[in-house]
């Protein structure tokens, strides 16, 4: 195996075939809290690294630029080398998670519009929401990044909305990433279970990450039958 160039919390990077690519590999650890809460959970990263190849591969496909450059194997992909964006991406459709605790708004209230907001990438500070004059006061990114990112989320949200929604999930809020690659911004990291709430548009059950933080059990069946519902097996 290459060597590798960093462990992070669910997945670790490899040196690439060349200087221009790194391979990532999906493990099955899942965390939660900062890293507080750890399991293993047999089988995750191949269901997180499927769900996310075949929505990065439709984003691809409606003119969205990833880092993907192809899929290895079960677990593994190449991807373009890039420097991460030391922000977070959230966006969201239905309020949930931090939103409805901060803003006293019941889960599963419809928002009027979508919201988009920063956070910055650090589990020591517990990933702190950060605003654009903070972000580029600290030469974190600059205004036109940060512009660039915030659309680029609202793309990919109406096509998100658009392919979930045929499979009877409702897209609640996520998590995305983006790097510098050949002097543009590219979608990085994973697209999962992991970093999205995905509900079930009737029931509204869970089929998410938070199976996994509110100990609700069965946490991959609910990843499983996120998969199965996008390759309709
Ligand atoms: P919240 O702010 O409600 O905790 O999270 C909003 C959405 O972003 C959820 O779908 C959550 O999974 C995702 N998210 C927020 N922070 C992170 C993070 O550090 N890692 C991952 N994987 N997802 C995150």
């Amino acid at each position: 195996m290459e060597k590798m160039l960093y462990e992070g919390k669910s997945k670790s990077i490899y040196e690439g075939p060349d200087d221009k690519s790194y391979i990532v590999r999906y493990r099955d650890t899942a965390t939660a809290f900062d890293g507080k809460k750890r399991e293993e959970l047999d089988g995750k990263g191949a269901l997180n690294a499927a769900i996310s190849h075949i929505i990065y591969g439709y984003l691809e496909q409606n003119g969205i630029e990833t880092h993907l450059i192809k899929v290895i194997d079960d677990t593994t992909a190449l991807v373009k080398k890039a420097e991460i964006v030391m922000v977070e991406v959230i966006v969201r459709n239905v309020a949930a998670g931090s939103f409805s605790r901060k803003y006293g708004v019941p889960e599963g209230t419809e928002l009027q519009n979508v919201t988009t907001e920063f956070s910055l990438k650090s589990d020591e500070l517990g990933d702190p929401m950060i605003n654009n004059s903070q972000i580029t006061a600290l030469g974190i990114a600059t205004a036109q990044e940060l512009d660039y990112m915030t659309d680029q989320a609202l793309k990919i949200n109406d096509l998100m909305i658009g392919m979930f929604s045929k499979v009877g999930i409702r897209l609640v809020d996520y998590k995305l990433e983006f790097g510098r690659c050949d002097g543009k911004l590219i979608l990085c990291d994973e697209i999962s279970p992991d970093s999205c709430r995905f509900w079930d548009i009737e029931t509204n059950q869970k089929l998410d990450k938070d199976r996994f933080r509110r100990d609700l059990g069965n946490v991959l069946d609910g990843y499983r039958d996120v998969l199965s519902r996008l390759t309709g097996e």
